[in-house]
């Protein structure tokens, strides 16, 4: 092992980056009257029930691509007055189509869009209600959905159902990776051992996320920038590369 390395746990790390970044306030949601969603950070904003369909759809619109494009298409989707799960309903595939061709893979999202839609309301509920359900279950349903993976269902029980639900994505798994936590980091994998050492809060796994994210866009990044990096002496990789 190289001199000067010494792992750090999971709780040491997030406290490290919260302290070096400050909270980060996702998920981000466009209030009433503004034109793009905004940060909410250092208070914990009410998610109301058009949030959540906002959080819903940008979850599926950031598949696969970076947070301004999904961004893009939210903002044509609600200058078109889509804005509600059933206003997705009510739209033709098609036309929901061209209206997020920003974010890429279109045709398939606007399937995703109207099949959670489309189950949502099968379900009878607000969205509100319905995430509030017994924990396993949801998450069993929510992934049972087409088009529909582990990091999409969670983002979803996560911000818009203010659930326990870990979100893990490419960048958790690649610092998890680096700072030697894990060989073979897979989804399931990250997020068992993430949620077995850190404690069980909506809160911290909301800025846990989001801190990571934005590690991986100053620092560790594809080639990582490991100067200055606020985990540094906790990271195998940075310190034998240092
Ligand atoms: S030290 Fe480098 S590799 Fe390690 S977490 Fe920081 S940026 Fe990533």
């Amino acid at each position: 092992m190289s001199r000067g390395f010494a792992p750090i746990s999971p709780e040491r790390a997030y406290r490290r980056l919260y302290s070096r970044y400050g909270a980060q306030g996702w998920w981000p949601t466009t209030p009433r009257g503004a034109r793009a969603p905004r940060y909410y950070p250092g208070r914990n904003a009410r998610v109301s029930e058009r949030d959540r369909a906002e959080i819903c759809m940008g979850a599926v619109l950031a598949q696969n691509t970076n947070w301004s494009n999904a961004e893009k298409a939210l903002g044509a989707l609600h200058r078109a007055g889509v804005w509600a799960m059933q206003d997705i309903e009510r739209a033709a595939q098609r036309n929901l189509a061209s209206l997020i061709r920003s974010s890429g893979y279109f045709r398939q999202k606007a399937r995703k869009l109207k099949t959670f839609a489309r189950h949502a309301a099968s379900r009878g509920k607000t969205l509100g209600r319905w995430l509030s359900g017994p924990l396993p279950e949801l998450r069993r349903e929510i992934l049972g959905l087409w088009g529909v993976g582990p990091e999409t269902a969670d983002s979803i029980l996560l911000y818009a159902g203010g659930r326990p639900a870990f979100v893990v994505d490419a960048y958790t798994r690649r610092l998890a990776a680096r700072l030697g936590w894990l060989r073979r980091p897979d989804y399931a994998r990250t997020q068992d051992y993430l949620v077995r050492r850190l404690p069980k809060s909506v809160r911290l796994y909301k800025e846990f996320h989001a801190l990571v994210v934005r590690l991986a866009k100053e620092h560790c990044r594809a080639k990582p920038v490991c100067g200055g990096c606020p985990i540094l002496d906790g990271c195998r990789y940075g310190v034998a590369h240092a």
